[in-house]
């Protein structure tokens, strides 16, 4: 296995390194490299847990009897209907349902996923949103970048050869855990690419699809934001999640594209009317009205 794990690197490097002019993924002719496998994807994530675990000033977790409650609610009903697209292959291996952690922080509007699977909810969001279809386009998008494993292939392209060859040869076992470190300090291998993001989008519009939920739900959030004259924000409260690159209004027009072209109806976080269910009462009974 891992000798075969290093051909494909080699041959990999070797390909790449002649026709991939640029780092920005959107340029690549190849699809990215990812040396990790699954496994060392959940490890990944598992350890950066671990460090947040041990951060309360910087991640304050909450806990207790109604954010069990809450975090069991999203995860059996919101996050178990965004599992049920076919589009979703890897839940057995990275167990997304036991892996919602929320944080107490009503000042920050995010959300992000770690490598393997677990997603980090800030109150903020939660008492921001209006409907369980908004929370379930976001959920969506952050599923889709642990799916499409988009911090492990970015920390494929990113680290030094001499760094991903002492991976894959296991000359030096600390080195993932070098790598969470790093993930967690800096967070900047967090830090989408406006491919990543757009990627996001597309799969949680696909996710939700075969939903009982809207299919263009993860453009929620970022109209309602628009709305309260918030998108041009550079604040840090909606920094994770907003990204720098990409534009919050051209993600709600490529959703809507998106939603035209598969041939259903264009509505809105606020539309009201027959035939319409954003999952109001639900969300506001089973989430808003427990949190503190
Ligand atoms: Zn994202």
């Amino acid at each position: 296995m891992k000798t075969l794990r290093t051909f494909f690197l080699f041959f990999s490097l070797l390909i790449s390194a002649i026709t991939v002019p640029s780092c920005d993924s959107s340029t690549n002719i190849l699809p990215a490299i990812n040396i990790f496998t699954d496994a060392d994807d959940v490890k990944l994530g598992d350890q950066v847990v671990d460090q947040i675990n041990h951060d309360p000033a910087n991640y304050p977790l909450y806990t207790g009897t109604n954010a069990d409650a809450i975090t069991s609610y999203i995860s059996s009903t919101v996050v178990g209907e965004v599992l049920k697209s076919s589009d979703i292959q890897k839940k057995s291996i990275y167990n997304y349902q036991t892996k919602i952690h929320l944080i107490k922080d009503d000042k920050t509007m995010n959300a992000f996923a770690l490598p393997g699977g677990p997603v980090y909810i800030y109150t903020g969001l939660l008492k921001y949103l209006l409907n369980e279809s908004a929370l379930a386009g976001v959920l969506g998008h952050e599923i889709a970048h642990a799916e499409r494993r988009h911090a492990s292939t970015r920390m494929s392209q990113e680290m030094g050869l001499n760094a991903l060859l002492s991976v894959i040869l296991g000359e030096n076992p600390s080195q993932l855990a070098q790598i969470a470190a790093q993930l967690f300090t800096g967070l900047t291998l967090l830090q989408n690419s406006r491919a990543n993001e757009d990627e996001a989008d597309l799969y949680s519009f696909k996710y939700l699809t075969d939903s009982k939920y809207y299919s263009g739900s993860v453009k929620f959030f970022f109209e309602q934001m628009r709305d309260d004259g918030l998108v041009s924000s550079k604040s840090d409260k909606i920094a994770l999640f907003l990204s720098t690159h990409p534009d919050p209004i051209d993600r709600i027009a490529s959703t809507d594209t998106r939603l035209t072209t598969a041939g259903k109806p264009v509505i809105s976080y606020n539309s009201t009317g027959s035939g319409i269910n954003l999952y109001i009462n639900e969300y506001q009974t089973n989430i808003v009205s427990k949190l503190p």
